[in-house]
């Protein structure tokens, strides 16, 4: 009898330790996923300081971040261009004073408020 018990106990006990693991392994699938979060989490947080320090710093800015810098000002430029030339393809024009997309016939920039026509009679 105390033979049967004590197999019974040991089947208990190994049950309990099989529950306990699967409890275990939601905890570590938990902990993975709070720490996937916080990772996310930072990358966005680091991107807010390079953006803080870039538009703190684009006119002066240390030696060491001379590549960085021209490779964003370069990028920059290129949007504007691919702005222009999508606004171009697409029949509108681009604002002169802030690069906003405006329709062909605006009299005025929906973004700035700049008068369009004045503008584009200034640069002929
Ligand atoms: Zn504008």
């Amino acid at each position: 009898m105390d033979f049967f018990n004590r197999i019974g106990d040991t089947i208990a006990s190994a049950t309990q330790e099989v529950s306990e693991k699967a409890k275990d392994l939601t905890g570590v699938a938990k902990l993975q996923y709070e720490m996937r979060t916080k990772e996310d989490f930072l990358d966005k947080k680091y991107l807010e300081i390079g953006k803080m320090f870039y538009d703190a710093n684009k006119d002066v800015f240390p030696e060491e971040y001379t590549e960085l810098f021209d490779e964003v000002e370069a990028t920059k430029a290129r949007i504007e261009q691919l702005k222009e030339e999508i606004a171009e393809k697409k029949g509108s024009k681009t604002c002169p004073k802030c690069g906003a997309i405006i329709g062909n016939t605006a009299a005025f920039c929906s973004e700035c408020g700049a008068k369009i026509g004045d503008i584009f009679e200034e640069e002929e």
